[in-house]
């Protein structure tokens, strides 16, 4: 079985090298359990000034990248059965761990379209199924949403990190947020560890974590916790 395909059309294709040596993630890499490969539409401008971007129609500030190498740039790709076109764009759809789950399990390849400048062409919207946000802020461009997606969507195949439960347990899989962990020394600096953490009554200490969820995400994400409250009926 060969692993999940990344492609990223991108105007910095080096800033991707240092998720390669990334812990977990660059050994996913090295492991088979992905494959990354950048392309810059640099390469597919047709003009001999390599030219990517373009003043904006009607004026106004910045420079727009233009449509023709974006589009060249993914015609150009090798396309697998499953194949899904991802934009990035601060006016997509904001990012959940569901979304990257969905990637992980039902595609074979992921293709990441960065914008740079002022944006992009309207018309660059055409070749994605998906248009993505990292979250309510303006970045300079694409690269670093498209590395965050990256990496949860990797950290997600099997063999990357530990155990399915792992997974299964962590905050945003669930709606709640996760438990609090503790690990030596029991006491530090005047914090102590919890009790019943230290009880070894596996009941108590999974109600302990059940109602610490609860109360976290209540606490902290009151929208989360109104979500969850809704899906429990
Ligand atoms: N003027 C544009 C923003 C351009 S930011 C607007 O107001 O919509 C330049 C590029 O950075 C974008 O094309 C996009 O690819 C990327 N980018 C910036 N912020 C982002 C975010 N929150 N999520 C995803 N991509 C983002």
């Amino acid at each position: 079985m060969s692993g999940l395909r990344l492609d990223v059309i991108t105007l910095a294709p080096e800033a991707f090298t240092p998720l390669l040596s990334l812990g977990v993630i660059g050994r996913a890499f090295t492991a088979g359990i992905a494959e990354l490969h950048t392309h810059n539409p640099r390469d597919h401008a047709s003009d001999r000034y390599r030219k990517v971007d373009d003043e904006p129609y009607g004026g106004g500030a910045g420079m727009v990248l233009k449509p023709e190498p974006v589009f060249a740039a993914l015609e150009a790709l090798p396309q697998l059965p499953r194949r899904r076109v991802l934009l990035m764009s601060p006016q997509g759809q904001p990012l959940r761990q569901a979304d990257l789950r969905r990637w992980a399990t039902s595609h074979d390849q992921l293709v990441f379209l960065c914008g740079h400048y002022e944006g992009f062409d309207e018309r660059i919207r055409s070749l994605a199924d998906e248009e993505v946000s990292i979250g309510d802020f303006v970045l300079t461009g694409g690269e670093l949403p498209a590395m965050v997606i990256i990496n949860g969507v990797v950290r997600l195949l099997p063999g990357t990190v530990g155990t399915a439960a792992c997974l299964e347990e962590e905050s945003h899989s669930q709606l709640l947020l996760e438990h609090p962990h503790y690990t030596r020394p029991a006491e530090f600096r005047g914090m102590a560890v919890p009790e019943v953490l230290r009880s070894g009554d596996h009941g108590a200490i999974a109600r302990w974590r059940a109602e610490q969820q609860q109360q976290r995400t209540r606490e902290r994400r009151p929208d989360l916790w109104q979500r969850w409250q809704e899906s429990q009926g």
